[in-house]
């Protein structure tokens, strides 16, 4: 039935969500997104993580280092120690250091700006590049994480095993005058109201659409 129905979700979940640039968000305020390298650099960072550590470690991150060749001249351990509000933040310190060099190498010091290329930076994947493209590049692209992969298979809009299966259906399926802010409203939705253990059903705007066995009431 959601399938179907895909037009009118988007038109409700439209009405219900500002739009990230209309509302009062820690990653404006904070700067976190003030140049494409800083956007990059947070999206990367903020993998498995809640936005308030992500906001933590880039406060600190950017206090000291804004650009790829000042990341690059910080000691590993001195970036380890402003990055450690992030989940595998020593995993992240050996990403953010291969980046930084590939885009001073490969791309003369220049955030990319297609997905392809994106994704060739370390630690940078699909939905990161999704997220870059939307937000900075002008693309029209669903970047799908764990809350818009969850909506999405409990309304039935798809029936999909992971997130790249879900945002290759979903990125073919959505009309083109949905696709630029579609993530926005998915992403507010699945993490706000269609929660993992317990959605909230009984508060849920598109709950006729729904095909998730399990909805409450
Ligand atoms: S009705 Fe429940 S399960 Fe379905 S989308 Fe809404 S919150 Fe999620």
């Amino acid at each position: 039935m959601a399938k179907k129905n895909l037009e009118k979700i988007y038109e409700i979940l439209s009405e219900e969500y500002k739009v990230f640039a209309e509302t009062d968000n820690e990653w404006d305020n904070n700067g976190l997104n003030s140049t494409d390298f800083k956007s990059l650099v947070s999206v990367m960072l903020s993998a498995m993580t809640h936005t308030k550590r992500v906001v933590r470690a880039c406060n600190a991150l950017y206090k000291k280092a804004t650009t790829p060749e000042e990341i690059i001249a910080l000691k590993d351990d001195e970036l380890t120690e402003m990055i450690r509000p992030v989940a595998h933040y020593n995993r992240k310190t050996k990403h953010l250091k291969e980046l930084c060099r590939q885009i001073i190498e490969e791309f003369d010091g220049e955030v990319p700006n297609t997905k392809q290329e994106l994704m060739s930076l370390k630690g940078v994947g699909r939905k990161s590049a999704d997220i870059l493209m939307n937000f900075n590049f002008g693309g029209e692209t669903i970047a799908v994480d764990t809350h818009v992969h969850r909506l999405l298979n409990r309304l039935g809009i798809v029936e999909t095993k992971n997130s790249k299966e879900t945002a290759d259906i979903i990125n073919d399926i959505t009309p083109k005058k949905y696709k630029k802010h579609a993530h926005e409203w998915l992403i507010q939705h699945g993490g706000n109201i269609c929660k993992a253990r317990k959605p909230k059903c009984q508060e849920c705007v598109v709950y006729e659409f729904c095909d998730y066995n399990e909805k409450t009431i």
